[in-house]
């Protein structure tokens, strides 16, 4: 038997390039934080993450550890009566532990291996899953819902005197799978097919927009241009907006520019269109088509596909504070047509100018 079990140990390390001894170690080696790297960054339930720290570092409540403690009790395993109650007896030697291990879809014998501490067997499993499968290798995770599960099923039994049996462990890992199910990122794979591919729709010219509230023709509407300007090399970002059609004396401008940093220039037309609806949030407008030569901002304003994190707090926002219009409206138009926004963000870019003006019903509130 022993025969077989070096055997398989080492055959799984060979077909694997790996040196067992090394492998712990290089896991084992604790960040200054006292983490383990690759295991921590796994996309795991919180909790997991908590009893594996504590695990590794033998610091759950087992009888053995209690009694350490200096409290009076038993330290024999309770189930099966045949060892003292360590991890190393909990989560693999134990009768149950084996049965539960072999009859599991990972097929492992946890008895082999005698010499192996738990932690040097527990990272012996993970190192081969990761190396195997992927850092967020399912095998990992179902590895460690089983460790989980005997763990569960132990309390279970202690402090509430219910029966331990293979098939109460396999309820308590189903219920961890489940729980790890629900927090991955769902998949979305066929979301792109639900919406059509905006970018490719042939639209009239002038009528490549999105409406962001509202009913288009149930009352006059104020016009905002918009425009951002972005210099690669300094991140430097103007954003500039103005009302159209407002005749006011001195050529003053109904608008505003502002100065600031962003990482590229779709997030600078981005942020101009937030500043544009706040201004007219703020100048009491109730409702507003803004006019911007960005095609990819109206897409993104279509879609809830967007996975760019630069962007999507911005996008949202632009939703929401569009939601508070009467009629809110973002209109993709040529470039000649922003021009003069194009000008003021220019100038916030390169002057590091920033202003707003307001109507002057506004101002005298
Ligand atoms: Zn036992």
């Amino acid at each position: 038997m022993m025969l077989y079990i070096d055997l398989s140990i080492a055959h799984l390390c060979e077909n694997n390039n790996i040196n067992p001894a090394e492998e712990v170690n290089e896991l084992c080696v604790e960040t200054s934080d006292g983490t383990f790297k690759t295991l921590w960054s796994m996309n795991i339930l919180p909790k997991w993450k908590l009893f594996l720290w504590k695990l590794l570092h033998n610091g759950i409540a087992t009888k053995v550890n209690l009694g350490r403690r200096g409290i009076q009790l038993s330290v024999m395993c309770d189930l099966c009566g045949a060892a003292e109650e360590d991890i190393q007896h909990l989560f693999r030697f134990c009768v149950i532990a084996q049965q539960v291990w072999s009859s599991g879809t990972l097929g492992i014998h946890s008895e082999l291996n005698e010499t192996m501490s738990f932690k040097e067997w527990f990272l012996f499993y993970i190192r081969l899953f990761q190396r195997q499968d992927g850092k967020n290798s399912p095998r990992c995770t179902y590895f460690i819902s089983t460790i989980w599960g005997l763990w569960l099923a132990r309390n279970n039994r202690i402090f509430r005197n219910e029966a331990t049996t293979v098939s109460v462990v396999f309820a308590f890992i189903k219920i961890g799978l489940d729980q790890h199910g629900i927090l991955q990122p769902q998949v979305r794979p066929f979301v792109r097919h639900l919406h059509p591919p905006e970018g490719n729709i042939t639209f009239p010219p002038g009528f490549f927009r999105v409406i962001l509230a509202g009913v288009e023709d149930q009352g006059p509407i104020s016009t905002i241009v918009i425009d951002g300007s972005w210099h690669k090399n300094t991140k430097n970002a103007g954003m500039g907006w103005f009302l159209e059609n407002q005749h006011i004396p001195n050529d003053r401008i109904l608008g505003g520019a502002q100065a600031g940093t962003s990482e590229s220039a779709l997030q600078t037309e981005v942020l101009a269109c937030l500043l544009s609806l706040r201004w007219a949030s703020q100048a009491g407008i109730g409702r507003v088509t803004i006019l911007s030569d960005s095609h990819r901002l109206v897409e993104l304003l279509h879609s809830d596909a967007t996975m760019d994190i630069q962007l999507i707090w911005t996008l949202a926002e632009i939703r929401r504070t569009g939601k508070t219009f009467n009629w809110c409206c973002i209109n993709k138009v040529d470039r000649d047509r922003v021009q003069d926004a194009h000008d003021l963000a220019k100038a916030a870019s390169t002057y590091l100018l920033s202003f707003s003006n307001f109507p002057f019903s506004f101002s005298c509130l």
